[in-house]
């Protein structure tokens, strides 16, 4: 094994996943990536893009657009492919036409011997996560969603903007289903070991609404940046580099993703965010954060409305 290396592979180069291929080159996460779009040329182009830039990055990393063959070697399959929501299009639709490209793209993946780790975000990503798990047949710690871990970056960026701290000392979690129905866990939600309603205490001009907005401001951030430029990437590329670094580096390390429930938070069969221990196997655990009455209740209608509009796709 003296000539094992990392394999990356990326389905979807549009903006998420360019913006992943980029974001990974720069911080020199993996040996190998390989570029996979049903637009070739645009793989192609980005394959081409990227290895200018070598000479600039830190360590080497070989890159080309490839098929689906590449993932027969590849440790980490990362999925960012798929349809938007066009106007008039409803969630539903949505859900159905690309729970269909996932079947093809999946089986591809897996005709191909694959035998590594699912990392999925697109949209409606705890739904497709559990397509991928699905048509997979692969572990259940194998397949991954990008779950919250955005929606936990931009909750602990507000915080950290709010109390003036630097956000890496933030640990606050945003859980559920990356959409509308997603809750802040403000009872575990901690600066430096301190719980947030103390550290209220020393903030002068504190009133709770700034923390209720900040929470909505995470929670509706998507839309304001889909308002102003038509589309989020580069948060969610860090977001899926990050969670790449986890898992090539073995690092066990505790990031909100899409898991897959089996009695935890009291649910069952069911992909939705909620912080895990990730590592080189895939996900390792669940972290079960003690939530409140009212936490409870709100995850467990986040769950209910996932599983409500996932009925029509898998004939649960
Ligand atoms: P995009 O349209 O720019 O890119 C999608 C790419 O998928 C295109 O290059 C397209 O050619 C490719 N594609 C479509 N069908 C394919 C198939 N069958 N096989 C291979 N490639 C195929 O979209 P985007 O802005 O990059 O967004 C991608 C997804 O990521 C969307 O579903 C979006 O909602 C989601 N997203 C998720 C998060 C998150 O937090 N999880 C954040 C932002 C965006």
């Amino acid at each position: 094994m003296l000539n094992r290396v990392n394999r990356v592979a990326l389905i979807g180069t549009g903006f998420v996943g360019s913006s992943y291929a980029f974001a990974l080159l720069n911080q020199g996460i993996t040996e190998e990536l390989v570029l996979i779009d049903l637009n070739k040329e645009k793989a192609e182009g980005d394959a081409m893009d990227l290895n200018h830039g070598l000479p600039f990055a830190p360590s080497r990393t070989k890159i080309w657009y490839g098929d689906y063959s590449d993932c027969k070697d590849a440790d980490l399959v990362v999925i960012t492919a798929g349809a938007n929501q066009k106007p008039g299009e409803t969630r539903l639709d949505l859900v159905e036409k690309n729970a269909r490209i996932f079947k093809g793209i999946v089986d591809e993946i897996m005709a191909s011997g694959f035998d590594g780790i699912f990392l999925v975000a697109t949209n409606p990503v705890d739904i497709l996560t559990y397509a991928v798990w699905k048509y997979s047949g692969l572990p259940k710690e194998r397949v991954i969603g990008s779950g919250t871990i955005l929606d936990t970056a931009r909750f602990r960026f507000l915080l950290g903007q709010y109390f003036d701290v630097d956000t890496r000392n933030v640990h606050a979690y945003i859980i559920g289903e990356h959409g509308d129905t997603e809750l802040p866990v403000w009872s575990n939600a901690y600066i430096a070991g301190t719980a947030i309603s103390e550290w209220t205490k020393n903030k002068q001009d504190f009133k709770q609404e700034n923390l209720d907005n900040i929470f909505t401001n995470v929670r509706d951030a998507a839309y304001h940046i889909i308002e102003r430029k038509g589309a989020t990437y580069y948060g969610i590329a860090m977001g899926l580099v990050r969670l790449t670094r986890a898992i090539l580096r073995d690092e066990n390390s505790v990031l909100t993703v899409s898991a897959y429930l089996n009695g935890e938070y009291g649910e069952k069969d069911i992909y939705v965010g909620v912080p895990a221990v990730v590592n080189r196997n895939g996900i390792r655990e669940v972290v079960e954060l003690e939530l409140t009455e009212d936490e409870i209740q709100k995850f467990s209608h986040s769950v209910s409305v996932l599983k409500k509009t996932m009925e029509p796709v898998f004939n649960r």
